[in-house]
This record gives C-alpha cells, structure tokens and sequence, in this order.
C-alpha cells in the first residue's frame, strides 16, 4: 500500500453543518450553525461519482452535524443529483427519525446507521443542546426503524473501558436490533480535548470481553472483531500482505460549502496556521477527480504519507492497521509525520492483542 488512490470507494457529504444535540465528546467545530449544502455542490460531486459507479459499488455517506437536520425537502434534492446506483448511508443520532423519515429512507433506498451509546446510563454524554439526556428521543427513532422494519447498524462511543462493559453493550445492541455494530474507543480530535489515554490491560481485556460476549451469540456483524479475524486467517495463511488495499482510499469529505478534505472527515472544517484549512480543493471550482488526483501534493497530506511510511518501518501492526489516520495524528501530535497514537494503542494494537488474548484462553492446544 504506497500513495493515495484516484478513485474512492466512497464520498462522506455534509448536508449541514447543523446538529440537535450537543454530545460532550463530539469534535464538530460548527455544529450550532445551519449551513447546508447547496444543490450545485451535490451535482459538482455527482458529475465526478457518475463514472465511478460505473465501475462497481458506491457509497455516498451523508454525515453532519445531524444529517437529518438538513430536513427530508433539502436532503431528498441533494440525493437526487446523484446517479442511480450508487448507495446512499446517512449517520444520524436518531433523535429525528419518526415514519415520515423511515418512508424517506425506504423510498431512497438509505441504508441507517445510528449512534447510541448502550443503554440509558451509558448515553451520559449524549445530551439535547439545553443539556437534557437525548436518549429516549433516540430509542423513539430506533423503534421507527424497527417498525417499518429498516435493518440499521450502531455505531457505539466508550469513553472508559472497564471490565464487564464489553458483555453489557454486546448485549445491548443484541436487544436493539442492529445487524451491524462498530465501537469507537473515544478520541482525542477537533474540539473534544478529552485524554483517550488508558490502561493498555483494561482496553486489551475489553476487546477480549467483547469477542467472548459475541461468541456467545454472534447475530451482529461486529466490525472491529471481524477486521481482527480476517487479519488474523490471512496471517495463519501466509496472505497478510494481501489484506491491505494497494493505495490509500482517499474518503473524500465534501464540506457544506463543497470544500474537499480527503483521509480524515475529522479535519473538515478545521485550520491551522502551518496546515491552512487542510482542504484540498472545492468541487464548485474544480472537478472532483482532478482535486484527488493532486491530492497527494497538499502538504499535510505529503507529512501524512511519510508518517504512514514511518509505521510500515517500525509497527508490527502495520498489516493489519495500514497507518492509522490522520486526525489522530494531528489532534494527538500536531503533525502528521509521526507514529503511535493513544487512538492507535486503543483501537488496532489493543484490538488485535484482545482477539489474541481471547483465541489464547479459550482456544485448547492442538492435538
Ligand atoms: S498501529 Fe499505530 S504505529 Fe502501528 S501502523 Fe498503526 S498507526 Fe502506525
């Protein structure tokens, strides 16, 4: 894997800057302002993706601030520039959705992910923009989807890993429904300036916790458990190398304004007086594929890859992680040239050491 793609495998939109809540970890830097999206940047974007579908899958993600927030008139307008077959995701808080969203998403053919945190005590850091705990709103939204019979996946935050939290949430999600689930160890990024520095052997034995817990009823697609899995059939196959994509996918994040910040969606909206604004072009001015195709050329990203290099000289883990990301390093560092990050300790070493630790106990020898 050397240098950045041409073609992404999916663009991340940002229908509005806008969100409802006021989640103490988030890293949104506007995300009181409404600024959405004109139309003209959504058909900038899908001129680029149109050919791209061609070739195979395509996902547009529209992500915010609170992409519902946007409102289902404007999203539906921003939708309908884009080209049959390509796959709308929207991740959304849930707090909005009732049936007249679920219709919308049936009608759109949008495929839902919602972020909760477990259940109700473990949804302390979600809360309304007066401060109220947004969880019962989010259950009302996840009980939409459920009527109306929408699969959805969770995206789930855990600001401290402690023993018997990985069993809790596994069986949280079990209950709720989703059919695939990802666990975010929080990160220090943007304006959330809360350490993510934790004991090696708690997060270590939460990923184990979590792959004993999904053993024990694996109905969820459990995205960390599965990557470490593959990683782990490739290693025992002599095909590591394999598993790696051969260049960076650039995930390029379209701003509301159709700014361009590829790698890292975190970075969007952010400057820096060394970086500037970390964009590498606007779809309103320049083509899309033009922008990625220079892309490797904007300075931060130059650091980046030469940190990326730094790690497949001096991490093992390098196979199955690829580098990390950008944001991390820069919201950790300050620079993107350098290596380990608490993020990565947290959610690729730990990760990989936990499905280690767990194949260990429980697995017996080989006779
Ligand atoms: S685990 Fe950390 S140090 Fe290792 S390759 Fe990934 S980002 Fe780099």
């Amino acid at each position: 894997m050397r240098g950045i793609a041409a073609v992404p495998s999916y663009v991340v939109m940002q229908p509005t800057t806008l969100c409802n809540l006021d989640c103490a970890y988030c890293y949104l830097p506007h995300r009181a302002a409404d600024r959405r999206m004109p139309v003209a940047v959504a058909e900038a974007v899908a001129a680029a993706v149109t050919p791209w579908v061609a070739r195979g899958r395509f996902s547009v993600v529209w992500h915010g601030g609170e992409p519902l927030a946007a409102g289902r008139e404007h999203l539906a307008a921003l939708i309908a520039a884009f080209p049959a077959g390509v796959e709308h995701h929207v991740q959304t808080n849930a707090t909005l959705i009732d049936d007249a969203w679920c219709a919308f998403f049936a009608a759109h053919g949008v495929r839902v992910s919602v972020s909760v945190d477990g259940p109700a005590a473990r949804n302390g850091d979600r809360v309304t923009r007066a401060g109220r705990p947004a969880y019962d709103r989010i259950v009302r939204g996840v009980a939409a989807l459920r009527r109306h019979g929408l699969p959805f996946s969770a995206l789930a935050v855990v600001s401290r890993p402690t023993p018997g939290l990985a069993t809790e949430l596994y069986d949280y999600f079990l209950d709720l429904g989703c059919d695939v689930l990802g666990l975010n160890i929080e990160e220090t990024e943007g304006v959330n300036t809360r350490s993510n520095a934790h004991d090696a052997a708690a997060v270590t034995a939460f990923w184990a916790e979590l792959v004993a817990a999904w053993r024990r009823a694996p109905r969820v697609h459990l995205r960390e458990v599965e990557w470490s899995l593959r990683y782990a059939a490739a290693v025992l196959d002599g095909a590591e190398g394999d598993l790696l994509p051969r260049q960076l996918d650039p995930i390029p994040t379209i701003g509301y304004d159709g700014s361009v910040t590829v790698l890292s969606p975190e970075l969007a909206g952010f400057s820096d007086a060394r970086y500037g604004d970390f964009s590498s072009g606007n779809v309103l001015a320049t083509p899309l594929a033009e922008i990625l195709a220079g892309a490797a050329g904007t300075d931060w990203v130059g650091e980046f890859l030469t940190g990326v290099e730094a790690c497949r000289s001096s991490c093992p883990y390098f196979g199955f992680c690829g580098g990390g990301h950008a944001a991390n390093r820069y919201f950790e560092q300050g620079r993107f040239d350098g290596t380990e990050t608490e993020h990565c300790r947290n959610s690729k070493i730990r990760l990989l050491e936990g499905v280690l630790e767990h194949a260990r106990d429980h697995e017996s020898p080989a006779r």
